[in-house]
């Protein structure tokens, strides 16, 4: 039993007028019957018929449904009253017309937790005498059967309540009789609440007719009476099966191919985009420089130092180990390295003299050396025997503290351009000479003497190593390739330029070398000036510790000195000219051509004289010549030397003081970058180019004869590598790490962080970019299916299971795309690592296809589709059931 008690409904149109749709309404209607609501157009039929099926709330007043209040029921618990209890009939039918007979009404079988068959239904086609018209698609029947298989959808429902608005609105008298005829029947187990203003029908089919008007009842004419009856009120929980949700899903999107395809076109385009970005972030670049080696078959690594928060590259060869550093790196290997020693001699790194090149050859002779890039840039490094293993060697390999083996490249540049050796000349003094070995055995066997610095050493050996991979590179010049950016060339050096000068000693060779002091400022490493009466002044002039007998002018005269005070500076003679600007070099050349003129009209005035005694004695033959004395030539040296003292005592340099100012270059030493000291100068060295100064002012920067320079070992275990990569990285490191594919993966890092950084916010616009298209594929998609969202409502669908289809139906466009996204992300993730290696010396592949970036996509999928889903579909589904069925 429904019943009504002081029901207002009131609707406030869109210029803010309130129009009383209902007023007042109190009602009891059993739950059988036909009843008839009759009133001219607006006077809330409708509107009745609406708040009795629960489409809408009455502004006031209650309605009771079994005695159980529908106005105090949720929206959720109104939707399954509906689903269970009601049943709608349209004037235009309500029907999904692109499904079958079939399909409709297994929907709403399935919507009650029913599951039909096509063999149940039949007995229900027949009750509407529509036998075998299970599969007819709606759209291919006519009015009169679309009403009845509208009928038949709730007859099937088994609702309690029909609630039928001007269901013959749309049909001829005889499909009208039919309908009415057919709602009868069923009004004898149902209630039939039918609104027309048909009043003909009304009084030949009615049990009970309510007229309204303005909302009011104002008549009430019972023509057979029935019982008032009360069932009990139950509520079972129902939802839309995901077989149906998927189907009717996939009936949508069949609908609209084109847009399913764009659609999808457009997501798997953005969503491999994302997929590549996301492998990209996912760039481990000492994971690839580990792979990279393996691949390659190489285990060398270099451990190199630098200088933390400089800008100093990993090309710095200055900087070398001490033991306490090389402690540090092999704690921190937990494996101990190979160390490879520079020799120091006067400060300086020793290297071989290699030959004069001749000045005949062709131009570009120096550069045809494919060894010779390298070579010039490296000194000599020691490596002991004992730290080499299966040293393939020609010659000796047993050796003595004297003797050497070294690499094939050095051997076949020593045989290009031969070597400096010591030779005794016919006074048995030790001289310089080239020597041109003819090949490797007359190299190993002729036992010259390789100079090295003031001492000598013997090659007996070279390191068999098959190279003969870059033997055309000995006819390419070396700025050809550089200029070609020749593979071969690229690879040679990455391999080579920092062990080609590597040999194999004895490690008592130390024993042989007796090294001279080491007593000169390197200015390589140091940078120095001099601060004279307030202005800085720059020289190239070498600086040199006080040990031994110089000349010095010391003001007054020349006198020898050996030792001097800390806070004392002989000065090179060439000072006197840089302190004072050039004043010196100026004032003495215009003192010199001044002497020159005098000279020069001494020696003109005695010519004259001499033409005039040889007059003399023509006219006279017995005339006695005077001798005229012969003008002395200018001594330059003497004159210089002369004028100097005098400008020295002029200027009164000496017992001024001076600053020396000394800057660490390469930071070798990060404690002292610079460092200042005030000096007196007390000479002038007459005969050297250097300054000095005594043993504490530059001790601390001289050198130590052996220097560890390269810190090495092997590793071909890929986890290990990269373990040793994390810990010893590219760059920004006190140790870093290096191998012969640094340079390529520290260009490749660069390269994909532009990449990855471009990748990233192009990836955050494609974001968006998809969020769109998806807001638009299902705001289209509801758009074009407002009616089935009506229907489905009506029908008693949950929000939910509305929800659920339209997300579905997204969802599926994204997992479309994801299949193909995830294809194209496969290929391209090879195509892009081969663009990315293109540039590059060795192939890399920085990008790593792997699970995480399919789990990511279908993570982003599920993403954009529920954002987009929760935007556009909550907006429909959280309107009033009534605004979603009578769409406009
Ligand atoms: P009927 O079905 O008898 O033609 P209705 O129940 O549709 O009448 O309408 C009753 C009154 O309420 C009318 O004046 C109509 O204009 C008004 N009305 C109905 N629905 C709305 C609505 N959604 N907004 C505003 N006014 C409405």
């Amino acid at each position: 039993m429904i019943v009504l008690k002081n029901v207002f409904k009131e609707y406030k149109t869109k210029k803010n007028n309130k129009v009383q749709a209902l007023n007042d309404i109190s009602l009891i209607l059993p739950l059988s019957g036909m009843v008839f609501i009759c009133g001219k157009s607006g006077s809330g039929k409708s509107t009745l018929l609406n708040l009795i099926g629960s489409l809408d709330t009455p502004s006031s007043g209650e309605i009771l449904f079994n005695n159980k209040s529908l106005v105090k029921l949720k929206k959720k618990e109104l939707d399954l009253y509906r689903n269970k209890y009601v049943g709608f009939i349209f004037q235009d039918f309500n029907l999904f017309e692109d499904l079958t007979v079939f399909q409709n009404i297994n929907l709403v079988s399935s919507l009650q937790g029913k599951n039909i068959n096509k063999n149940d239904i039949q007995d229900y086609l027949k009750k509407v005498n529509l036998c075998d018209f299970e599969d007819r698609k709606i759209n291919e029947l006519s009015a009169g059967q679309k009403q009845r298989i509208a009928i038949l959808r709730s007859i099937s429902k088994d609702s309690k309540i029909i609630l039928c608005d001007e269901p013959t609105g749309n049909l001829d008298e005889e499909n009208s009789i039919q309908i009415f005829n057919l709602l009868k029947e069923l009004s004898k187990e149902k209630l039939i609440i039918v609104v027309s203003h048909d009043s003909k029908s009304a009084y030949k089919y009615a049990d009970r007719i309510i007229n309204l008007d303005e909302g009011k009842i104002i008549s009430d004419e019972q023509i057979n009476i029935i019982q008032n009856d009360n069932d009990e009120f139950k509520l079972e929980k129902t939802k839309l099966s995901f077989k149906n949700s998927l189907f009717l899903a996939l009936n949508n999107l069949k609908n609209k191919k084109i847009r399913l395809i764009i659609t999808s076109i457009i997501i798997t385009v953005i969503l491999s985009s994302i997929g590549i970005s996301f492998m990209l972030t996912n760039f481990d670049v000492n994971k690839t420089h580990a792979e990279t080696m393996v691949r390659e078959g190489e285990s060398r690594i270099n451990i190199r130092k630098q200088v933390i928060g400089e800008n100093l590259t990993i090309d710095n060869p200055i900087l070398t180990f001490t033991s306490e550093e090389i402690n540090e790196v092999n704690n921190k290997l937990n494996n101990n390295t190979i160390n490879v020693k520079k020799i120091v001699e006067n400060n300086r790194y020793l290297n071989f003299e290699f030959g004069d090149i001749p000045f005949d050859i062709d131009i570009e002779y120096d550069n045809t050396l494919y060894a010779f890039y390298a070579l010039s840039s490296n000194c000599v490094k020691f490596l002991n025997i004992n730290s080499v293993d299966n040293l393939k060697v020609i010659g000796k390999k047993e050796i003595n503290e004297n003797e050497i083996i070294i690499k094939k490249v050095l051997a076949d540049h020593i045989i290009k351009n031969g070597i400096k050796i010591y030779e005794l000349n016919d006074n048995d003094k030790r001289i310089k000479t080239d020597y041109f070995p003819k090949d490797y055995n007359d190299l190993i066997t002729s036992n010259k003497d390789i100079v090295f610095g003031s001492v000598s050493l013997k090659i007996v050996g070279i390191i068999d190593d098959d190279i003969s991979k870059y033997d055309e590179l000995k006819s390419i010049p070396a700025s050809k390739a550089q200029k070609e950016n020749n593979k071969l060339y690229n690879e040679f050096i990455s391999k080579y330029r920092y062990n080609m000068s590597d040999v194999i000693v004895n490690p008592n060779i130390y024993n042989h070398l007796k090294l001279s002091n080491n007593n000169v400022l390197d200015l390589s490493f140091y940078k120095y000036s001099y601060v004279y009466k307030n202005n800085e002044f720059f020289t190239y002039d070498g600086i040199e510790i006080l040990n031994k007998n110089i000349s010095v002018f010391n003001g007054n005269k020349n006198i020898d000195i050996n030792k001097l005070n800390d806070n004392e500076i002989i000065l090179s003679s060439s000072m006197v000219d840089v302190l004072t600007n050039n004043e010196f070099t100026k004032s003495f050349s215009k003192y010199y051509d001044e002497e020159f003129k005098k000279y020069n009209s001494r020696v003109k005035e005695r010519d004259e004289k001499i033409i005039t005694e040889e007059n003399k004695l023509l006219d006279d033959p017995n005339y006695v010549i005077n001798i005229i004395p012969e003008i002395e030539p200018l001594n330059y040296e003497e004159m210089y030397h002369d004028y100097l003292i005098k400008f020295i005592k002029e200027k009164e340099f000496i017992g001024s003081e001076i600053i020396l100012d000394i800057s660490d270059n390469y930071l070798r030493t990060q404690s002292q970058k610079s460092n200042t000291y005030k000096l007196k100068i007390v000479g002038y060295s007459i005969d050297s180019n250097n300054s000095y100064v005594s043993n504490n002012v530059l001790e601390s920067y001289m050198r130590e004869n052996y220097e560890i320079s390269d810190v090495y070992f092997d590793e071909t275990d890929v986890i290990k590598l990269e373990t040793i990569f994390n810990s010893f990285p590219l760059k920004k490191s006190k140790y870093i790490s290096e191998t012969m594919f640094s340079n390529t993966i520290i260009t490749l890092e660069v390269t994909v962080n532009y990449i990855k950084k471009i990748a990233s916010y192009i990836s955050i616009g494609l974001l968006i970019f998809a969020l769109i298209v998806i807001i638009n594929f299902i705001a289209t998609s509801i758009n074009n299916n407002k009616k089935h969202i009506g229907i489905l409502k009506s029908l008693g669908t949950h929000d939910k299971d509305i929800f659920k289809i339209f997300y579905l139906e997204s969802f599926i466009v994204g997992l479309i795309s994801y299949i193909f996204a995830s294809v194209i992300t496969f290929f391209g993730c090879n195509i892009l690592n081969n663009i990315i290696s293109s540039d590059l010396f060795y192939k890399t592949m920085p990008i790593i296809f792997n699970v995480k970036v399919l789990i990511f996509m279908l993570f982003f999928v599920f993403i954009i589709v529920t954002l987009a889903s929760l935007i556009v579909i909550k907006k429909i589904v959280n309107k009033k059931t009534i605004d979603v069925i009578y769409v406009k």
